[in-house]
């Protein structure tokens, strides 16, 4: 970015937590002045809500910048938290997961039962030959087996890869060969969209390119015929046949858990490493804080899926370190109906719901009738992550979901920063829509200028965190020098400038007149109009403002007067009348709405209505796809498109909607 992010967008709005909430919170507005007096103590104390086999003799060794190791000396198992530590205290009973398969079949888990479900499955690793520091792939659908396989490769020290069940053959081979994973774990498929969707194939297809895989595990969920190899074998033959007893032994706080490849939405696929003790410290805090979690009486539900990070810290560590009980389901939200994700929260009366703006603009486009339909009333806190959520999509996540008075926690963070960063503390925060608000206590969070410098309050510029955090990436997966490259190279230190390092997260963000933090988009993204920079995010955000619009992307493309131009794809509400004129009054209705919104610097030029947008497969707009179409280029790479034809439907409507 040349100059400071235009703050564009003025949104107002506020909402106090709800008081009954805010008296029997978990975590109170305390916790930021703990922190500030002494940041390490801060953590220190958070460190001691798990169980630990050996403690630490020092909080935090930062001698070796940016390679920072969290509670030095320190050991624990982190399964052991997960589990064991609930059925030693008598809670064995309790329903760990609720899980629904999409064809409407259901399991009940107890913590006892995952207990010994994740003791067989680790002496079955064992019993293959796999030991502390091996790596392990996991190529699974959302079944209790993927949460039971991640758990049993914690329990003996084994690093886990989870890979997305829809990611390709030639995405798993790259993630099995960069890791050199020993043992695959897949199933034969899961269910999606109504039918069988198979993943055996493509586990056979990617470990013929890869020596190092020894064995490979195969769940058995759909019943359907799969090819057989001499590497293969049944879990239900292996694992469940395998003894009950299993002795946790502890690992080293900075002992490799897992490496997570980020979806790639703008770049390479990077193998991001988290350790254990500093991880699992700040997952299972920020779960307890943020989303406020009774483990008596709440009933959680994370829609996300086990692939990615949010299902890491938000399905597995995060709930089940903390003794939740919570809903773990298999498909998609409109199968056999639109209304799959309101009958599951009255079907186990969720409290807590934690999802993505993506799905929140999907719900708009299908229209309020359909939560309508079903009883919501025991949910008490809506959750959001992935994206920035548009002030209107925040609104009606409130007003349809929350009955108008449930609070919003919008949470930032990446695969790099492990668990939640920024975030409102629902019984503490004043929440506005669209705002992640401010850093969580003990993280010190910021927006800088192009020289590193702080944003006076009302600027825009680039998101930085200035202190390591527990559960940040250690590194790269085998690349020390991208990891410091990437992250480190921005500002501070690591660019040359001062003795501090400074992390760059990617994403443009700006302060408001308060101090409060909205996240901007990549600043991969960001557009430069007649020498201003522009966010696509605020530009999405005033379409989306517009009544007729559930969602909209927006892209720079070279523009021979201005340098870029915005153009805008829209996704139009329920039931708006869209061809002939109809459609071009809505289109410069739109335009002018945008530029009353945000001013005439941000009006589109060009505005399309288009059917859908193209996303990622953990559903996030792939911009760099607009941009060429927008450019009337060929379209770059599609290979991690969630749905391809959506590009044949956008480039046919180009060129008619100006
Ligand atoms: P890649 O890094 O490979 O391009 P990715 O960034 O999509 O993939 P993730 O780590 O899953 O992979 O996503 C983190 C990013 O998602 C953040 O950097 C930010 O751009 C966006 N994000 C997540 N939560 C929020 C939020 N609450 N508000 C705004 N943006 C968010
Ligand atoms: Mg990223």
């Amino acid at each position: 970015m040349s100059e400071a992010l235009a703050n564009l967008l003025n949104e107002t709005r506020q909402f106090p937590p709800p008081p009954g909430l805010a008296a029997n919170a978990n975590v109170t507005g305390e916790a930021y002045a703990a922190a500030d007096v002494d940041r390490l103590a801060f953590w220190e104390q958070q460190a001691r809500r798990l169980a630990w086999a050996t403690q630490w003799d020092r909080v935090l060794d930062w001698s070796e910048p940016p390679f920072a190791r969290w509670y030095v000396g320190g050991q624990l198992n982190v399964a052991y938290n997960c589990l064991d530590r609930h059925v030693e205290a008598g809670r064995g009973e309790r329903v760990a997961i609720h899980w629904e398969g999409e064809p409407g079949d259901v399991r009940t888990i107890t913590y006892a039962e995952l207990h010994r479900l994740t003791c067989q499955a680790a002496n079955a690793l064992t019993d293959l030959g796999v030991t502390a520091g091996d790596r392990v792939a996991i190529y699974l659908p959302m079944v209790p087996e993927a949460a039971v396989a991640m758990l049993a490769c914690a329990r003996i020290g084994a690093t886990h890869s989870v890979v997305f069940g829809g990611f390709s053959a030639d995405a798993l081979t790259n993630r099995i060969q960069d890791a050199a994973a020993k043992v695959v774990i897949t199933a034969d498929g899961g269910y999606r969209r109504g039918r069988p969707s198979a993943l055996k194939p493509t586990v056979d297809e990617a470990v013929s390119n890869c020596p190092s895989v020894e064995h490979v595990l195969v769940v058995r969920r759909t019943g359907e015929e799969v090819a057989w190899s001499g590497k293969d074998r049944w879990w239900h033959e292996t694992v469940e046949r395998a003894p009950v007893e299993h002795q946790a032994v502890a690992f080293d706080a900075e002992h490799p858990l897992f490496i997570l490849y980020t979806s790639g939405t703008t770049a390479r696929p990077k193998g991001i490493l988290h350790t254990t003790g500093g991880y699992l410290t700040q997952a299972s805090y920020t779960m307890h804080a943020v989303f406020d979690l009774k483990p008596d009486t709440d009933v959680y539900w994370c829609t996300a899926d086990v692939g990615w990070v949010t299902g890491h810290s938000y399905i597995v560590y995060g709930p089940l370190s903390n003794g939740a009980t919570q809903v773990m389901y298999e498909g998609t939200p409109d199968t056999p109906h639109r209304g799959r994700f309101w009958e599951i929260v009255d079907k186990y009366r969720v409290t807590i719901l934690y999802t993505a703006p993506t799905l929140i603009r999907t719900m708009m486009k299908w229209g309020e009738d359909i939560p309508a339909g079903f009883e919501l009333s025991s949910l008490r806190l809506l959750g959001s992550v992935g994206e920035p959520i548009n002030p209107e999509a925040w609104m009606w996540y409130r007003q349809h979901v929350g009955r108008g008075e449930l609070p919003i926690v919008d949470t930032w963070w990446q695969t790099e920063t492990g668990a939640i960063m920024i975030s409102p503390l629902p019984g503490v925060t004043h929440a506005k829509p669209g705002s992640a608000m401010t850093p969580l206590p003990g993280i010190n969070g910021d927006v800088v200028d192009d020289q590193g410098q702080p944003v006076p309050n009302g600027g825009g510029g680039y998101l930085v965190v200035r202190e390591p955090w527990p559960s940040m990436l250690r590194t790269i997966w085998g690349d020390d020098n991208r990891f410091v490259e990437t992250y480190w190279s921005r500002f501070g230190a690591g660019a040359g400038a001062g003795d501090d390092w400074v992390y760059f997260a990617g994403d443009g963000a700006k302060k408001d007149d308060d101090g409060h933090i909205w996240l901007l988009g990549r600043v991969d993204d960001v557009m430069l109009v007649s020498g201003h920079n522009i966010s696509t995010t605020e530009v999405e955000s005033a379409l989306v403002s517009h009544p007729s619009v559930a969602e909209a992307a927006v892209v720079g493309a070279t523009d021979p007067t201005t340098g870029q131009a915005i153009v805008a794809f829209a996704i139009p509400r329920g039931s708006t009348e869209t061809g002939g004129t109809a459609g071009a009054r809505l289109i410069a209705d739109l335009r002018d709405h945008v530029a009353r919104t945000l001013g005439p610097i941000a009006k589109p030029r060009q505005i399309l209505l288009v059917p859908e947008l193209p996303k990622t497969r953990s559903g996030k707009i792939m911009r760099r796809l607009l941009r060429d179409v927008a450019e009337n280029r060929s379209l770059g790479d599609v290979t991690t498109l969630q749905d391809s034809s959506v590009m044949d439907l956008i480039s046919a409507g180009m060129g008619t909607g100006k």
